[in-house]
Formats: C-alpha cells, structure tokens, sequence
C-alpha cells in the first residue's frame, strides 16, 4: 500500500461541493482517504475580481501507480467539470499529485514530488497541517521546513468548516 497526498483546489462555483464530490469519487477510484487538512482560503494572484481559491490538502492509502493515479485524478477532473451546468466542461477542481511515498518522478507527463510546492504557501500550508514531519524526498527538508522558508507572500486563511 503507498501513501500520496493530493491537493485539491478550486475558485470555479460552489468550490465546498465539489471538494465534497472530489471525496467520493478519490475513495471509489483511487483509494481510501486518510486525512484531510483544513480548507484554506487564498486570494487569486493577479485579476482583483477572481474569487478567492479554497485549497485542501488530504492523504490517500492507494495501490494505483503514480501514472495511473494521475490517469483516475484527471478523469475525476473532467467528471466534477461536467457537474457545473453554466460551462459544460469547465475545469471546476484542480488536483495536483504532490507527493507518493518517497517516490521522485521527473518527466514531461508527471512530475513528483510536484514542483511548485516549495514555493506555494496555499500548498505547504495545508500539506503541513497533516504531514509536518514529512521529509521532502528531492530537498531533504521537513514540510514544516519549507512552509517556514517559503518565499510566498500571499497569506492563507485556515478555515473553520469541516466538509468530510
Ligand atoms: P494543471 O493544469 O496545473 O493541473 O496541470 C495539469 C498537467 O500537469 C497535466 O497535464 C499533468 O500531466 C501535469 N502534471 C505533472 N506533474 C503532475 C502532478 N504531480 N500532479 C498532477 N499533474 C501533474
């Protein structure tokens, strides 16, 4: 059994219900889920009148392959986008594959553990609530660590809801 942590993240409608779906659909496709961070807000970067995003953060128990957990995710994105009936197909919930184990994967198609997230906070803020020991297997430093060092300047706000 491995362990990889995903981020889910989303600014498109009723982002809450579709992290809400994202659960079902993770445990039924790609595993059991073990884990989940708080909801944290973060303000778009750029275009003042882009909603805020909602990042979470949750730890899986899977036996799918890195390349075939990112096969499930996707489909899983194109599923919760054909839920939202204003723009057919829209992407509503982004998941991201940050880390799978220990395993280090460079290549065009997956790349883990994933790369931006030594410098997102809306990423290493979640991922810390849960994982703050965890060692980076590419950097050699806690999660903790790089949340402490983390250039970004954009705050996270830690939400008080609770979804699953
Ligand atoms: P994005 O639009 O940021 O969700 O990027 C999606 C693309 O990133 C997909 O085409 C994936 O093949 C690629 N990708 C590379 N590494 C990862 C990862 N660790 N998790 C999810 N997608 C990844």
């Amino acid at each position: 059994m491995n362990t990889a942590y995903l981020l889910l993240g989303g600014n498109e409608g009723d982002t809450t219900l579709y992290l809400q779906s994202a659960y079902g659909l993770i445990s039924a496709s790609c595993g059991a889920i073990i884990q989940y961070s708080p909801v944290y807000q973060t303000a778009a970067w750029g275009l003042q009148e882009q909603p805020d995003f909602l990042n979470q953060v949750i730890a899986i128990h899977t036996t799918l392959s890195p390349f075939i957990l990112l096969e499930k995710i996707q489909d899983i994105e194109k599923e919760l986008g054909r839920q939202r009936t204003i723009k057919w197909g829209q992407r509503t919930l982004d998941i991201d594959i940050l880390l799978y184990d220990d395993v280090v994967i460079d290549t065009p198609l997956l790349t883990i553990p994933h790369p931006s997230t030594p410098m997102r906070r809306f990423t290493l803020a979640p991922l810390a609530a849960i994982a703050p020991a965890y060692v980076h297997p590419v950097l050699k430093k806690t999660i903790q660590e790089l949340l402490d060092e983390c250039p970004d300047p954009l705050p996270t706000l830690r939400l008080d809801i609770n979804l699953h």
